[in-house]
């Protein structure tokens, strides 16, 4: 009988859910678990999602790997799996086939390294287990689950271990809680970064705290949006707020947040919160004229529950909920990620608020595609923000609060415009 080293089994998966074919984590889960399935041990795993589309990965198994190339937008995987020793692949196909829904395929299945082609080298084989004695415990192997988030031009890619924490499709988005190596647990809103547990701090003190030092006297303060909670956390921390109303859109939002980043959701519970669980736009539509010191708006990128939160129509209310002196400070985009929205709301709030009192602040962000990114203000017969002359209230905010992000150098700063910023924000003649 014809005796090989290993088999080899080629598949043609077609049909497939295109969903399921970009999603590196879904992917990435049920690879290993069609290794594991079959009994094979699991060394590595690595996965990469690429832009626009399309997820290559392979797993190491002691049996020998399988590796795919997904093809979303045919909905198409090519798989192989190839192993050697008593393992049937099989297994592995029957799993893979039930997770990618396909609706067709085929396969073919190869004998690699025939015997009566090969001859055995006599060498001392101890030499070569002691080595291989050296690897890790079989229980344990490492995951490389690389996600993607991009638009046509660029893209930023952290590694992630590849547990997923929380998973669900709400009425608005999907909402995910992934971990990344570097940055921890992270909240993705239809693949798109929102925040992790090692760097929201620095946008969560920068779309507060510049406008709570500028405002004379900030008491009643509305959010919309930011369902992680970290921006009513910071606004809390000042004793001139008298009330908090935060409108956030997605129950789930909250929900995954409160579970798995209760670093950031810490303050739905405080007294001087009304959190409501409604559409921003709708509230602001009915918003009572002049009853806000500081309106922030904490939402997504301009996609989805999002996109009319760039509007006229939308901050024309917010200026009308404004108080005299009030502010108000908007998730503006970035001038190397998405340009266009950004300089457009900008002239939005210019033409609301007016040429010289619709300032944008520039902060630093790991996570966030480019890493440059911007909150936007419109100013209420209020000074220029960077016009910060209490200096030594600030440093002592800071101090008892141990911000890491947020000072009087970088409250100043960070309205400081670079040229080419300066001429993307120039009116179109
Ligand atoms: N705070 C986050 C960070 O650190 O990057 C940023 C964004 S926060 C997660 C964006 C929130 O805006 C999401 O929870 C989303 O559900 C919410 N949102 C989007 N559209 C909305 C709308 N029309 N009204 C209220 N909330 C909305």
């Amino acid at each position: 009988m014809n005796v090989a080293l290993g088999n080899h089994i080629l598949v043609e998966f077609m049909n497939c859910d295109p969903h399921i074919m970009n999603d590196v984590l879904s992917i990435e889960r049920d690879m290993v678990g069609a290794a594991q399935k079959a009994g094979a041990t699991v060394i590595n795993s690595t996965f990469h999602h690429f832009s626009p589309y399309g997820v290559s990965g392979v797993v190491v198994i002691q049996e020998s790997h399988l590796a795919i190339h997904t093809w979303p937008e045919y909905g198409y995987a090519a798989v192989d799996l190839f192993t050697c020793g008593e393992m049937n692949a099989w297994i592995s196909f029957d799993h893979l086939k039930e997770c990618f829904k396909a609706k067709s395929y085929s396969a073919i299945e190869l004998k690699r390294g025939s015997l009566n082609l090969l001859e055995r080298n006599d060498f001392d084989i101890s030499t070569m287990r002691s080595k291989a004695s050296e690897w890790r415990n079989p229980d344990f192997y490492t995951r490389n689950v690389w996600f993607t988030d991009k638009d046509e031009n660029q893209a930023l890619s952290l590694r992630f271990t590849g547990e997923v924490f929380y998973d669900v499709q709400s009425p608005f988005q999907r909402v995910r809680i992934l971990e990344s190596y570097k940055y921890g647990k992270m909240l993705a809103l239809d693949d798109m970064v929102m925040t992790t547990e090692q760097d929201e701090f620095h946008y969560h003190e920068m779309i507060s705290h510049p406008a709570m030092f500028t405002h004379p006297n900030p008491k009643n303060i509305l959010v919309i949006g930011g369902g992680d909670g970290g921006t009513i956390r910071e606004i809390l921390r000042h004793d001139s707020v008298e009330h908090v109303t935060m409108v956030e859109i997605d129950g789930e939002v909250i929900k995954a947040c409160k579970e798995h980043l209760p670093a950031i959701a810490c303050a739905f519970d405080h007294p001087k919160l009304t959190l409501l669980v409604d559409d921003g736009i709708a509230f602001l539509k009915t918003a009572q004229a002049s009853s806000y010191d500081i309106i922030i708006v904490d939402g997504s990128d301009p996609v989805g529950p999002a996109e009319g939160l760039f509007s006229v129509e939308f901050y024309t209310n917010c200026f009308n909920a404004l108080t005299e002196k009030g502010i108000l400070v908007a998730q503006g985009e970035s001038p190397k990620f998405n340009e266009k929205a950004f300089a457009e709301l900008n002239h939005t709030l210019q033409g609301i608020f007016g040429v010289d009192n619709a300032p944008v602040s520039l902060f630093y962000v790991p996570t966030y595609p480019s890493g440059m990114w911007s909150f936007q203000y419109g100013l209420k017969n209020t000074d220029h923000p960077k016009e910060l002359s209490n200096d030594d209230l600030v440093t002592k905010f800071v101090e008892e609060n141990n911000l890491r992000y947020y000072n009087a150098d970088i409250h100043k700063g960070s309205f400081a415009t670079p040229n080419f910023v300066k001429s993307l924000l120039k009116q179109p003649k």
